[in-house]
């Protein structure tokens, strides 16, 4: 399972590049996690674009999916190369609806606790803690789990999905001396007692702040944790395997 990401920026584009968006691929089949604002110039840059099977979404806040739409018109130009729907998943909500297109795009609807089957990868659903509903995902691959975490607050459901996964990938949206579990967000010690509660065998920390100095905030991760964790940065990919 070779995962890639094709952007980190926490809330909007910033010098760090697009917003949240991470690309699994595996026996030919690319799912993309979340589609926030930048992404389909980023899938250009890494010479992706089109090149998708699946898309879901982990909830409906922009940063999360605006790019969405510039994906169903990628589909529409570039239909002689693909023509099948790009296939959306995302809750159950007016916002999934308006990216249904056909034939060029095609929307399921997708709640917490569900199990899915997309391509090659099982799927579970999990509600995560934030101000709108919100999903985050562990995806199973030949024995391998990765868990994106999407938008949310320190939660049991999120530390739960994420145990013993083989790789982690998670929002640590604020730097230590800001609380994040109001606007139901991550700050570093969070992110690193969900490592150490969770135990995955690697973590990335990932809808990064756009101010700030990022070593810092990876030094406060490290302060409280001894989980191998690193910073997400565009275009950085990672191949899970069972030796990893
Ligand atoms: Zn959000």
């Amino acid at each position: 399972m070779n995962v890639k990401i094709i952007g980190c920026s926490g809330g909007t584009t910033s010098q760090y590049g697009a917003c949240a968006s991470v690309l699994v691929r595996a026996q030919g089949f690319s799912l993309l996690l979340d589609c926030g604002g930048g992404t389909s110039l980023k899938l250009d840059e890494f010479n992706i674009g089109d090149n998708l099977d699946a898309v879901m979404i982990s909830h409906f806040h922009f940063d999360h999916y605006s790019d969405a739409g510039i994906l169903m018109h990628k589909r529409l130009i570039d239909w002689k190369n693909h023509p099948q729907p790009l296939m959306l998943y995302g809750l159950d909500d007016a916002h999934l609806y308006e990216l249904r297109w056909l034939p060029f795009s095609n929307v399921t609807a997708i709640s917490a606790k569900e199990k899915l089957r997309i391509g090659p990868f099982e799927i579970d659903c999990f509600a995560t803690t934030h101000p709108i509903d919100a999903l985050g995902f562990a995806i199973h691959y030949d024995g391998l789990t990765m868990v994106y975490g999407g938008d949310g607050a320190l939660s049991d459901a999120l530390i739960q999905s994420a145990q013993g996964c083989d790789l982690l990938i998670c929002e640590c949206s604020l730097y230590a001396d800001v609380d994040g579990s109001k606007p139901g967000h991550m700050n570093a010690y969070d992110f690193a007692r969900l490592c150490e509660l969770a135990k995955p065998q690697k973590a990335i920390a990932t809808h990064l702040p756009i101010y700030g100095d990022h070593q810092r905030l990876l030094k406060q991760i490290r302060a409280k944790t001894t989980t191998d964790v690193a910073l997400a940065i565009q275009g950085m990919e990672i191949e899970i395997s069972c030796n990893y």
